[in-house]
């Protein structure tokens, strides 16, 4: 990373050519549509069309949920 990494707060969304709050987007999915999103987020990466970036490196984020180590929801670099 060439970018202070903390939480990031705000994402690119390539489809909508857009900006938006990371919350925004997780915050009304159910249980069911996380893990369809990260799904989603992981094939699209691999198709190599990412669905959001990073508004700071430009790389693509992914749906970042470990309730086991008691992580907060997020879209981050990594998985
Ligand atoms: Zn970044």
């Amino acid at each position: 990373m060439t970018h202070d990494f903390r939480r990031i707060e705000i994402v690119r969304d390539v489809d909508a050519d857009d900006y938006y709050f990371a919350d925004a987007i997780l915050d009304r999915l159910s249980g069911q549509e996380i893990s369809d999103l990260k799904t989603e987020l992981l094939q699209r990466k691999e198709s190599d069309r990412p669905k959001y970036r990073c508004p700071h490196c430009s790389t693509p984020l992914f749906v970042r949920y470990r309730p086991v180590l008691n992580l907060p929801l997020s879209l981050d670099h990594r998985v």
